[in-house]
């Protein structure tokens, strides 16, 4: 949700890896409803679940060659919400994926309405040892206007529940520059999370996306959009707040305490190949190949549809470059200017030099970074750096 710049596709190696090699993402596309700023692929209609998990069963080994020889090492459930999945059907995904000593790092993404005792036992017995819950905020006000379903105190008893059911990685979502939120609220949304010391923190500034209802009632004049002196305040509060508590800042919108980035999506920002399975889910293989799913559960499950259905996406080398350029600099780590070709570094520099004297952007030997006060504009400075067609 933050940031305007095209989703990356893929980076050079980060020293500082937590990399494991082979990932796999499965797509779960149902939603209990639809959040009023959501625009990501999701439906309410559940009635081909059971037909979804087969089908990603059934892609999945028709493409595990995809990842190459090496046993994966991290599989991660999003969505829409992994978390509605009945028990049975999420045993049969788990069962169908995962093999025990193969997955270090196995993300199922929560919601905290679903979380139960049952459920969470349910969870770890099929091999989940981390859990991304999407609280968004403590501010029940705020959860309203956006239409999530939970309130603050349940994402506080959802904690407890994940806890005393043995979740000992847990990362939580939060979302800044919700319609009423104010400095004052964002900072004791932020307090409240970090009182249950989650091991890992994401947190993403909202961003009205055509189409949604969000938008419709922006443009509506019933909400006011946070403005960007706000927007700022926000996330140095939380830049703040975090470096306090001693959470590492690894990412735009990424802090884990020691120990505990996510090595999924450190893999995503490394250029790591990946296997995404479901309706819109995406994939890198290990020949740099790109592939998507269409988001479309009807033709996902169609039995007469040509499988696996995912297309190749077509990518040129500026666009590689620039997906390099653009995860690599949302990073703590940075680009290393030597793993571009050598005509592009002198290119790369000579553009960033006004960045670099205006102190937005750091040189350290090959090492280019934005730090982190200036990190809420790396959209506009990425946008300056970004090669040209003639590359
Ligand atoms: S739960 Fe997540 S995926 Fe589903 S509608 Fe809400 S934001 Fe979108």
């Amino acid at each position: 949700m933050l940031g305007i710049l095209p989703l990356p596709r893929s980076v050079r190696k980060d020293t500082q890896s937590v990399v494991e090699t082979g990932m796999i993402y499965v797509h779960i596309p149902f939603c209990h409803s639809k959040c009023a700023y959501c625009d990501f692929y999701s439906t309410p209609d559940r009635r081909r679940m059971g037909a979804v998990v087969d089908r990603i069963l059934e892609e999945y080994e028709l493409r595990k060659a995809e990842l190459g020889e090496e046993p994966s090492r991290t599989l991660y459930f999003g969505g829409g919400t992994p978390s509605i999945l009945p028990p049975e059907l999420f045993e049969r995904l788990a069962e169908g994926l995962y093999r025990i000593g193969e997955i270090s790092e196995f993300t199922i993404e929560v919601n905290p309405e679903d979380v139960s005792k049952e459920i969470t036992a349910h969870w770890r017995a099929c091999g989940v040892n981390r859990v991304s819950m999407g609280i968004q905020s403590f501010i029940d006000d705020e959860l309203n206007a956006v239409g999530r379903r939970h309130t603050g105190e349940d994402a506080l008893n959802a904690i407890d529940t994940l806890r005393e059911g043995g979740i000992e990685n847990l990362s939580c979502d939060l979302i800044y520059g919700l319609p009423g939120q104010t400095a004052e609220s964002w900072a004791r949304s932020i307090d409240l999370l970090l009182r249950e010391r989650p091991e890992h923190v994401s947190a993403y500034c909202l961003t009205y996306e055509p189409g949604t209802r969000l938008t419709r009632r922006l443009e509506a004049g019933l909400i006011e959009e946070a403005s960007e002196a706000l927007v700022e305040k926000m996330y140095s509060i939380l830049c703040e707040k975090m470096r306090s508590a001693g959470y590492e800042h690894y990412e735009i919108s990424n802090f884990a305490r020691q120990g505990y980035r996510s090595k999924h999506n450190s893999g995503y920002w490394t250029g790591q190949p990946y296997l995404g399975l479901g309706p819109g889910a995406h994939s890198l293989d290990k020949d740099g190949v790109r592939r998507f799913n269409p988001s479309d559960v009807r033709a996902y499950t169609a039995a007469n549809e040509p499988f696996p259905i995912c297309i190749i996406d077509e990518e040129d080398e500026t666009a590689r470059l620039n997906d390099i350029l653009i995860t690599a600099l949302r990073t703590s780590e940075g680009l290393h200017t030597n793993s571009l070709p050598a005509h592009l570094q002198n290119e790369l520099l000579a553009g960033a030099e006004s960045f670099i004297r205006s102190g937005e952007l750091k040189a350290e030997g090959c090492r280019l970074y934005i730090p982190e006060e200036a990190m809420l504009r790396s959209d506009s400075i990425l946008r300056e750096l970004l090669f040209d067609n003639s590359v």
